[in-house]
């Protein structure tokens, strides 16, 4: 029998990301195993630096095979902190690497919490950052705009979507309130609304989201954090 780490890893991943009832972590896990095999590509690093360790004989017959490669992979994961966050599943799927964000626009923009922890970044199953903090924050908005979106649903829950020059949408999760209105104008000072739990959250955090020409970036690279 031939061991193909990279197949067997991909497939592996594939069945993870695709299972609707995997829990959160073990689809991040999922997702980092693809995209250290997709950066390690034809070079081929990852079956070869893991093919003498999954052959040991006491790791094969100890833990078998398909866990020896968990192991290793467990070693190089380290995982976010799990309160706070979306429920998952929910949320929109984002298939886009970090980091090809084109900000171009002179607009100032602004961290939206004065305090918060991060708790989930921006990553292929995840359309935004989770920044969490005590219900009852004010939201300030990432830059001047006007309001095209001020309701309730069963995912983001409470939300607000600002509009911005140059293309940009910023959208606001979970909140306990809404403090403005549809085609209300704000300024970088307004308080769109307080930080809440509605909607699929675990606890009080501000879900945001940036879309650029109706596309999901990375709010994290606009916004410095
Ligand atoms: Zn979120």
């Amino acid at each position: 029998m031939t061991f193909k780490p990279r197949k067997l890893m991909l497939g592996w991943a594939e069945r993870v990301i695709n299972r609707a009832r995997t829990p959160l972590p073990l689809k991040e896990l999922a997702w980092r195993l693809i995209r250290l095999v997709q950066m390690c590509g034809r070079s081929n690093l990852v079956s070869f630096a893991l093919r003498p360790l999954a052959m040991h004989r006491r790791l094969q017959t100890g833990l078998g095979m398909a866990l020896a490669v968990l192991v290793v992979f467990g070693a190089v994961w380290d995982p976010l902190p799990s309160a706070a966050s979306d429920t998952g599943g929910m949320m929109e799927l984002v298939v886009m690497p970090e980091g090809e964000v084109s900000l171009v626009t002179d607009e100032s923009v602004q961290v939206p919490l004065e305090d918060y922890r991060m708790t989930q970044k921006f990553w292929f199953l995840h359309a935004g950052l989770d920044m969490a903090t005590l219900t009852g924050a004010p939201i300030r908005p990432v830059m001047a705009g006007r309001v095209i979106k001020a309701e309730r649903d069963a995912g983001y829950g409470n939300h607000v979507i600002v509009e911005h020059n140059g293309g940009y949408e910023s959208l606001y999760a979970h909140m306990s309130k809404i403090g403005v209105s549809v085609d209300q104008q704000v300024s970088m000072d307004t308080i769109l609304g307080e930080v809440g739990s509605t909607g699929h959250s675990t606890g009080p955090h501000l879900h945001l989201e940036i879309r650029e020409g109706g596309k999901l970036v990375n709010p994290g690279a606009i916004l410095g954090i």
